[in-house]
């Protein structure tokens, strides 16, 4: 939480930078798989050599503890990479699609599907995770034979410098450049041609890079948010681990989680006790007094503590102290805050929270619960914590991006797992194969013999169409 180290992009100079990596693409730069994995062993040397650089730049830009940084941000990306390297080979192999029997046409043919790189595509990145947020991504994109523009946030500057200097110099400037900024700079990237447009952040500005992708008439991948809930029936098993999995999935980066849990839907027979062993979680993880805790996160503007204050102060429901300190503007700081007794119209309910704030609602029919989140946006993840019939009855009944038992955020911890919103929580999605294919075009090549033994087929395809009348 110093000054910034950044220095932005000049505006006139993008269309160049962009220009070079269409070029470098062109001229093929990318078409060996061997010089694509070198890319990224090298990249991983560098993830290696710099854990501890990078990690301290992300908490110099929010105060989140190197070791979340470490868990959350960069190993995530070692993995994702060791992973690449072990497939990519087999990935990148043509499928043969088989040939349906009754097809003669296509009897002295064959058929397949190459995987081609789209050529060169853009990655913004949000923040919150600065590090993983933009590498995984990038390296889907560079195993599949992209070049790459990447445009780290610059709410996050001492990452997105980090990122800058990782592959300025582990990776070929020939295949990868950064663009910092932040509006005026994004908006001008944004008008480049891209053959694929890949953002992770809010909705709002997900629309922006969808229309500008519509421009180009090229692909997008939209990363957003939503609000992710929780639902934790009468009949879980231990109460006492779902209070932990759930606390943990919410204090987790003070609430700022794109998968973080949004709210609880708690059956009112175990609603006091979750409330009470989610104090007991609060207390043991960062102490009364979480401000002075070194694992505690701070919000990352003054808007955003704004705007959760806002809330707080706007909210009907019951706030249950959970601790001795209070809210910090100077700080940024936000206490770990239970409040209980929530209507669904209340106004903590009304948008994605993205705050370390955990509004309870108590639900007597499963089915009310439902319809409720049924009738808002599909959340980018689900999580229910019951038998395993109870949890099936809630994937059944709703739709999300990805859904989660008895557990929460974990399921992005799974390699080649694909990872993604639906509607409004938004639009592909990404991740080991995933993500190869996103940015892979699917070439379907037919090889068909010049000879065709008779009869042919070929007589019935070209006019004269025998037995029609003239
Ligand atoms: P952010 O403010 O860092 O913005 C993300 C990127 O958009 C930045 O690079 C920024 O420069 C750019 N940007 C901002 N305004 C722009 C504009 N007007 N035009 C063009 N570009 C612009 O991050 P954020 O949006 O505050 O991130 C939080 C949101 O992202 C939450 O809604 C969260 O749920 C979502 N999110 C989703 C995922 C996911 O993987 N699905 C991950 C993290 C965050």
């Amino acid at each position: 939480m110093s000054s910034s180290p950044l220095t932005f992009t000049p505006v006139e100079a993008i269309s160049t930078t962009v220009q070079e990596m269409r070029t470098s693409f062109k001229q093929g730069t990318m078409r060996d798989m061997e010089f694509r994995k070198q890319q990224l062993k090298s990249l991983l040397a560098g993830l290696h050599e710099r854990e501890t650089l990078i990690a301290d730049a992300i908490t110099t830009d929010f105060g989140r503890a190197p070791q979340e940084n470490v868990f959350y941000d960069i190993l995530p990306v070692q993995f994702e990479i060791g992973q690449i390297l072990l497939n990519v080979d087999k990935w990148a192999q043509p499928d043969k699609p088989a040939l349906i029997s009754d097809q003669t046409a296509f009897l002295m043919s064959s058929m397949e599907v190459r995987k081609e790189p789209l050529g060169t595509v853009v990655i913004i990145g949000p923040w919150n995770y600065p590090i993983r947020l933009i590498l995984l991504p990038l390296v889907g994109a560079l195993a599949a034979g992209n070049t790459v523009v990447l445009k780290p946030s610059e709410l996050a500057p001492h990452s997105a410098k980090a990122i800058e200097s990782l592959v300025t110099e582990y990776l070929d400037p020939r295949v990868v450049r950064v663009v910092h900024g932040g509006v005026p700079e994004t908006t001008e990237l944004l008008k480049q041609r891209f053959e694929h447009y890949f953002y992770t952040g809010n909705g709002m500005v997900g629309k922006i890079v969808a229309k500008a992708a519509a421009e180009h008439l090229a692909g997008v991948t939209l990363e957003l948010g939503g609000k992710s809930p929780v639902i934790v029936h009468s009949d879980v098993s231990d109460l006492g681990v779902a209070a932990t999995r759930i606390m943990w999935g919410k204090l987790l980066n003070a609430g700022q989680t794109c998968v973080g849990v949004d709210y609880v839907l708690v059956h009112r027979s175990v609603k006091d006790k979750l409330i009470e062993l989610f104090l007991n979680y609060i207390e043991n993880a960062y102490g009364r007094l979480p401000q002075k805790s070194a694992d505690y996160p701070r919000i990352i503007s003054d808007r955003h503590w704004q705007r959760i204050k806002s809330l707080l102060d706007a909210t009907k429901g019951t706030v249950v102290p959970t601790c001795d300190d209070q809210p910090d503007q100077a700080d940024r700081y936000i206490p770990p805050t239970i409040v209980d007794n929530v209507a669904f119209d209340d106004p903590l309910m009304s948008d994605e929270l993205f705050a370390p704030v955990m509004p309870i609602i108590t639900y007597d029919s499963l089915d009310e619960a439902l319809d409720y989140i049924n009738s808002h946006d599909q959340p980018l993840a689900l999580y229910s914590f019951g038998s395993n019939k109870s949890n099936e009855y809630v994937f059944a009944n709703t739709r999300s991006g990805g859904a989660l038992a008895n557990d929460t955020v974990f399921h992005l911890a799974a390699g080649n797992f694909p990872f993604g919103g639906t509607g409004p929580s938004g639009v592909g999605r990404y991740m080991g194969k995933y993500s190869f294919d996103t940015f892979s075009h699917h070439r379907s090549v037919l090889k068909k013999a010049i000879a065709f033994p008779p009869p042919s087929v070929d007589s019935l395809r070209f006019p004269p169409y025998q037995g029609e009348e003239n």
